[in-house]
């Protein structure tokens, strides 16, 4: 009987070397991946992404050939690229006549139902496979909740704590504490020096001349001869490593901490590495408890606990979130908010120097860490009443980690509210006290943090109340947002006037703030 010819599609953010697919060597398979306008023209992305994605995809081919594998690598200034998966598996089918088509499940609900009708096409048979990435499965979250009045996270993450025997002593939790989150909210007070974030050299300059010669449409700064962010396994390694020496020992004190003296503070910056699924979570999780374990007096169980809860919880959360409530989330828009996005959210020319920090620390790195893109910029879009779409392809478009399934869920939902508090229990707002208290951006502000009207007045402020003044319908039944009603209705009517004509001002001249 004659051998199958297999030809087995990898998309740009399935390079897990540890896939059961290339365990074995198989002369009858062979792999391909693509660079393709489709992929780089769906939004317009920061031109780090578009040139870390290429290069660890090109990384990634040339390890597989390394390991004996047959190979198809389409450039993207190949002639024969048709730029878009389904004409180009249809060709490479014809030409080099395989009998079957195999691919793995992609994350994103758009590539799932495109590969879904491109084979329904195909005139071979095809196989799906599970990526082995995730530590769920894409219905488990639905499946979890299906029963229960509220998608409460806390109890999805001591159900995955005690699935995966995670910092567990028998049934409870090490330490009598599930959670550390009451220890993780330290301003950064320079007690403890900021080690500089590990840097990559990767030269990326052909990719860019390419992308420029086709005129792909990016934003964002680039050394081309110096491209920051691990691309490949041993990178990926090393930045782990980095990060369990030199940062994890204060991660979680400082997790919340916004300061000019770093931009990436005690983060790992490996969400990259992983949403490309260079690095397994479960990897990431069970080295960082390696760490603690041999290094208990280094580094805290609050520090640990704050670091593996962002994966084994949060990502595999909105993972679930993702495929629980897509497609229909991609549209909603609770509180109907309709203003375009302010233009410094793509020159960072704004006086208000929290925002401008942000936006100008994104596009030089394409990277904010977790509170810089929550209470900054989606804090400030929410508080001014920005469309959804338009903060959502923001998101999607600047940061190097952002893949629809992980994006949109923490924009539209966590961030935005715009799902009416299916994601988030509370609309993720604050005034300028929050800033002020968390960083030191409001130091040597053009604004004034402490005032809410008058010259000089803090935007956020206002914005502050006047986002609950107009929501209060929709808002003041809920509990954790309350006492801020309370606090309100305690002003008086004068002030009231002040602070709601004051954001009424600034709002007319949104992209002069
Ligand atoms: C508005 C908004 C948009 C976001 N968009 C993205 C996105 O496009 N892609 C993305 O990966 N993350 C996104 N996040 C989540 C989070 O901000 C990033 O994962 C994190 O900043 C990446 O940096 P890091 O690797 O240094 O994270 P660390 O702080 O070191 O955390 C470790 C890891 O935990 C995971 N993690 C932490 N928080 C979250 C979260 N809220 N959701 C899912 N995983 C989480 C990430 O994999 C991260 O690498 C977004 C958050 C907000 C508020
Ligand atoms: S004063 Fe207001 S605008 Fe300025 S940094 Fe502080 S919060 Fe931001």
């Amino acid at each position: 009987m004659t051998q199958p010819k297999i030809l087995r599609l990898i998309l740009g953010d399935q390079l897990n070397e540890r896939h059961s697919w290339f365990q074995k060597k198989h002369d009858n398979v062979t792999y391909v991946l693509m660079e393709i306008r489709q992929e780089t023209d769906y939004v317009k992305h920061h031109v780090q992404k578009v040139a870390s994605f290429f290069l660890a995809m090109r990384a990634f081919s040339r390890r597989l050939i390394e390991l004996g594998n047959r190979v198809i690598y389409i450039r993207l200034d190949d002639p024969s690229n048709a730029q878009n998966f389904e004409y180009n598996l249809k060709q490479l089918i014809r030409k080099e006549k395989f009998t079957h088509f195999e691919y793995l499940l992609p994350d994103e609900i758009r590539l799932d139902d495109e590969l879904n009708t491109i084979t329904g096409k195909l005139d071979i048979p095809h196989q799906v496979q599970d990526t082995e990435h995730f530590l769920t499965q894409r219905q488990d979250v639905k499946e979890f909740f299906a029963d229960k009045k509220q998608y409460l996270m806390e109890s999805y993450y001591r159900f995955m704590r005690k699935k995966h025997n995670i910092l567990m002593d028998d049934n409870k939790p090490v330490w009598g504490k599930w959670n550390f989150d009451q220890s993780n909210r330290r301003r950064y007070d320079t007690s403890v020096p900021i080690p500089k974030p590990i840097k990559f050299s990767n030269n990326v300059a052909d990719i860019i001349e390419m992308i420029d010669k086709a005129k792909v449409r990016t934003f964002g700064d680039i050394q081309p001869e110096k491209l920051i962010w691990p691309v490949n396994r041993s990178q990926a390694i090393a930045a782990l490593n980095d990060f369990l020496t030199n940062r994890l020992p204060h991660f979680g004190t400082y997790q919340d901490a916004m300061t000019r003296q770093s931009w990436s503070v005690f983060h790992s910056r490996l969400s990259f590495v992983l949403n490309t699924k260079i690095l397994h979570p479960m990897e990431v999780i069970q080295a960082a408890l390696d760490a603690w374990k041999k290094n208990k007096e280094v580094i805290g169980i609050q520090q640990v606990e704050g670091f593996i809860r962002q994966i084994l919880r949060w990502r595999e959360y909105m993972r679930g979130m993702y495929w629980a409530l897509m497609p229909e989330f991609a549209n909603m828009n609770y509180f109907n908010h309709i203003k375009p996005l302010p233009s410094y959210y793509w020159d960072g020319r704004t006086k208000m120097t929290c925002m401008k920090t942000v936006i100008e620390q994104s596009l030089k790195f394409a990277y904010a860490h977790h509170i810089q893109r929550l209470m900054i910029t989606g804090n400030f879009a929410l508080l001014a009443g920005v469309q959804p779409d338009e903060v959502d392809t923001w998101y999607l478009g600047i940061y190097i980690d952002a893949i629809q399934w992980v994006e949109i869920t923490n924009t539209r939902g966590m961030s935005q509210y715009a799902d009416g508090g299916i994601i988030a229990t509370k609309p993720y707002v604050s005034s300028a006290n929050y800033v002020n208290s968390m960083s030191d951006y409001c130091v040597d502000c053009h604004y004034d943090y402490r005032t809410r009207y008058g010259h000089r007045a803090c935007p956020f402020n206002s914005f502050y109340w006047d986002f609950l003044a107009r929501h209060r319908q929709k808002l003041e039944k809920n509990q954790r947002v309350a006492m801020m009603y309370r606090t309100w209705d305690r002003k008086d009517d004068g002030e009231k006037e002040k602070i709601l004509k004051q954001a009424k001002s600034y709002k007319k001249n949104l992209n002069d703030l």
